[in-house]
């Protein structure tokens, strides 16, 4: 499009997580006049660690915003697979290095947030904005927020996460589905990691049924302790003791059951994994999903916040390079959609069949099971939001 024509563009994206915050910056960019209505009255993050990927850090290199995003991170050279016991099962350097000049940076989930949302202009994020209609209109669309605020826009960008109201309102009716698998996630000082972090690379213990990562965090002096677990129960925010931990970790490197018993419960966050079918069309002429609304995916892959910032930068390219709004989201869509379905395709495949059955005799998680083989009730709804 030509850019007096995207200067005119007024554009509402939904959501203010890492999608909608990459989206915002690479939006406005282009000259467009961009804003982002947030339901939550103040951005909260999990405290866990994640790995910024090379094709997520030249995005970043392109918009202006890498120096931000450095500061608080550590780049890192290495993953390693281990056993349980901590015998090696294989270590790469990340991928993606030589195509981007790049390596992966690991970042604190909360510091990631706060980088992106500082290189927004202040007013461009509204917080305290729950959507809670919204109305296609072919050339526009018209949000109405929960707190009676009522938005037209040219375009709205769905970054509203894994229930997205955008998704389930005009594309999708699906709900997120349960993998059947439970993660526990902890941020711990490095003095309590009892010598289990020595450098920058993250390391996976796998074990049955659980995997355990420790993603160094060497800027903060702390480690993004995560111990991910097959388990059948559904509920969201499910309540774990130190004991079910300590279960989980039995047979696991003496040092990882030590750090098990030295977290602080509080500061513990514990939730149900899900994730969502892939969905057929992301896009109406005005409408668009990005992140996780989109194509929430399980974090085997360590992919789903990387896929989220690659759509933004998709989306603002297709804009560039189409000649209307309707023919840059098909063209968003034909860009990113097969990798992101291919990512929730592999994503799945966290656990071999064994340790599924094993923990699941007779009755595998839905997310491992066709849709024509789930029961009416399947998937339970999710209720709480990660944030
Ligand atoms: C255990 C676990 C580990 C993970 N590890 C990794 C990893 O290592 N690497 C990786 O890349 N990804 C990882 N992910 C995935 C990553 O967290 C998500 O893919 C990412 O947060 C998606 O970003 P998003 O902006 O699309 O959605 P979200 O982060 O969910 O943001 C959505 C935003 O929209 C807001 N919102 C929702 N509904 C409304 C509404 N109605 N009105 C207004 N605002 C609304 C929410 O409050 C939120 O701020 C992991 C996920 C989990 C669960």
């Amino acid at each position: 499009m030509q850019s007096s024509d995207l200067k005119n563009l007024n554009i509402a994206v939904v959501g203010a997580g890492y999608g909608g915050a990459a989206a915002a910056k690479a939006l406005s960019l282009l000259g467009a006049t961009v804003t982002v209505y947030e339901q939550a009255s103040r951005i909260r993050e999990v405290g866990a660690g994640i790995g910024l990927r090379p094709s997520t850090m030249d995005r970043f290199r392109q918009w202006g915003i890498a120096g931000a995003v450095r500061k608080v991170s550590s780049p890192s050279d290495y993953f390693e697979i281990l056993t349980a016991t901590g015998d090696p099962i294989m270590k790469e350097p990340w991928p993606e290095i030589d195509a981007f000049g790049e390596t992966t940076h690991l970042i604190h989930r909360g510091d990631f947030i706060e980088a992106l949302l500082s290189v927004l202009p202040d007013g461009m994020v509204r917080l305290g904005h729950k959507l809670e209609r919204i109305e296609d209109r072919g050339d526009g669309a018209v949000l109405t927020c929960a707190n009676g605020t009522t938005v037209e826009a040219d375009l709205v960008v769905g970054a509203d996460g894994i229930r997205s109201v955008v998704r389930r309102q005009l594309f999708s009716a699906g709900e997120p589905v349960f993998s059947g698998e439970h993660a526990y996630r902890a941020v711990i000082d490095v003095d309590d990691a009892h010598g289990m972090a020595v450098d920058d690379n993250l390391r996976m213990y796998i074990g049955r049924g659980t995997k355990v990562y420790l993603l160094p965090l060497r800027h903060r002096g702390q480690v993004s302790f995560d111990i991910t677990a097959l388990c059948p129960d559904a509920t969201w925010a499910p309540s774990v003791t130190k004991d079910d931990l300590l279960k989980t970790v039995e047979g696991f490197d003496e040092r990882i059951v030590s750090i098990t018993r030295g977290l602080d419960m509080e500061t513990v966050n514990c939730r149900a994994v899900y994730d969502i079918d892939p969905v057929g069309r992301w896009h109406s002429d005005s409408v668009v999903l990005l992140g996780d609304a989109a194509h929430s995916m399980l974090h085997h892959q360590g992919q789903g916040a990387n896929s989220a910032i690659l759509d933004a930068g998709a989306l603002a390219d297709a804009l560039r390079e189409a000649d209307s709004i309707p023919e840059a989201l098909a063209l968003y869509q034909a860009t990113r959609k097969p990798a992101t379905d291919e990512l929730q395709r592999i994503s799945r495949q966290g656990w071999s069949e064994d340790e599924v059955d094993e923990v699941f005799p007779g009755q595998k998680p839905a997310s491992q099971r066709p849709t024509s083989q789930r029961t009416a009730s399947e998937p339970p709804a999710a209720r709480e939001a990660e944030v």
